[in-house]
């Protein structure tokens, strides 16, 4: 066992991260995949949307000179000649003191400039009788009125909402241009490990990290592979480390004792770029390169793996999906309820819970203790060169919802 020389700041691992993540080159995805999906391409229409003018009322298609003039005692009598239903309209073309039937979304009639809804007619197969006027443009939408020919309708780097994906469609586009998605491998390291969801027995422990970390990597939007538990010993693990992804997360053995080999394996057949951060918890994380991946060696006890993944392996894959490198967390600043110890030299990472409009500060240490995360409403990053706050400084906490 050797002990960590010396631990690098949190800032140097991140601009190593800054240096090394690149966005994934591009891929074309059928509509019905690109929810949530990152565009890499900026889509411009090559239609009108609706492509003719419509009507948005149930009623009477009219020309609205038709009308001038009329009122309650009033009454003009159109003739019917006709009808207008949604995909199927009227073929003729309408002259003056006539009128066509029509539904909403039906299109609107040659001839025809406005709608008069039908509660506002009286009207049998043969006639309507006009008791208001009407002004040209009523109740219809025109060509175009959602989406015109050559708009540009979504930025390039937009992640897709379930509406875009629907505005997609409604132009008529069945794929699009998106980032590809980070693959990501998830190492699970540990003879003491159970897979995840068995009833833990004597020495052991169930695997809490695996689906913490396939959730994390869902979020960020990469695709993870956990095919399951890797021994503590170097073939397998540098079998799991070598598979065909872009990103390999070891969760486990990250450090300097007996059964850490991944920091080893990574030094002698990749790169060891950073091992050992100036931080609590997660001080035994280690970052580097193996062939094309990006590794993130991530301390087991679950709250340094959270913390490691969310400062150094989130943010990386982020970037490879063409996301913000930024948290996915919303920010708040409120006042401590309690003062906040920390250390100078080390940033922390302090789990907090909000009381009253107050921040109460719930655990700095405690790497092992995973539910202090789920009590937890967010955290407190203190940074490097603090020894903390007193009770009262307005902190800005970040929500984990
Ligand atoms: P390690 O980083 O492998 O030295 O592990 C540190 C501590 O975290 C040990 O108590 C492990 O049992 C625990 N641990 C490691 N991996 C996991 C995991 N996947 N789930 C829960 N606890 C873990
Ligand atoms: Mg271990």
């Amino acid at each position: 066992m050797r002990g960590f020389k010396e631990r690098v700041s949190v800032e140097a691992a991140l601009s190593w991260i800054d240096f090394h993540a690149r966005r994934l080159d591009p891929e074309v995805v059928p509509l019905p995949g690109l929810f949530g999906r990152i565009l890499d391409e900026q889509v411009i229409s090559s239609l009108d949307v609706p492509g003719f003018p419509r009507a948005m009322m149930d009623g009477f298609a009219v020309m609205a000179a038709d009308t001038a003039g009329a009122q309650p005692y009033n009454r003009y009598s159109l003739a019917v000649v006709g009808e207008s239903l949604p995909g199927c309209g009227f073929a003729g073309r309408v002259l003056r003191g006539q009128a066509v039937r029509i539904m909403t979304g039906a299109p609107l009639p040659n001839g025809t400039d406005a709608v008069l809804p039908v509660e506002k007619v009286e009207f049998d197969d043969q006639r309507v009788l006009v008791e208001d006027e009407v002004t040209p443009g009523k109740h219809i939408a025109c060509t175009g009125e959602d989406i015109q020919v050559g708009q540009v309708v979504l930025p390039s780097g937009r992640r897709l909402r379930p509406q875009d994906v629907g505005v997609l469609s409604s132009m008529g586009i069945s794929k699009a241009v998106v980032v590809r998605q980070p693959i990501i491998r998830i190492v699970i390291t540990g003879n003491e490990l159970l897979p995840p969801g068995t009833s833990p027995k004597g020495w052991q422990i169930a695997d809490a990290n695996g689906p913490m970390l396939e959730a994390l990597v869902r979020r960020d939007g990469g695709i993870p592979i956990n095919p399951g538990i890797v021994p503590d010993e170097p073939d397998s693990l540098l079998a799991a480390m070598t598979d065909d992804v872009d990103v390999v997360l070891v969760s486990g053995g990250s450090s300097v004792g007996q059964e850490d080999y991944a920091p080893a394996l990574l030094m002698q057949q990749g790169e060891l770029a950073i091992h050992g951060i100036a931080m609590r918890p997660s001080s035994p994380a280690g970052l580097g390169r193996l062939g094309n991946r990006l590794v993130f060696l991530l301390p087991g006890n679950p709250v340094s793996c959270l913390c490691a993944y969310d400062f150094f392996a989130g943010p990386a894959i982020r970037i490879l999906g063409g996301r913000g490198k930024q948290w996915p967390y919303k920010a708040v600043r409120l006042p401590l309820a309690r003062k906040l110890v920390s250390v100078v030299g080390r940033v922390d990472y302090a789990r907090v819970r909000l009381v009253n409009d107050t921040v109460e500060p719930l655990a700095i240490s405690g790497a092992s203790v995973l539910s202090s995360t789920s009590r937890a409403d967010g955290f407190v990053v203190v940074p490097a060169d603090s020894e903390g706050f007193p009770e009262g400084t307005q902190v800005q906490t970040w929500l984990y919802d």
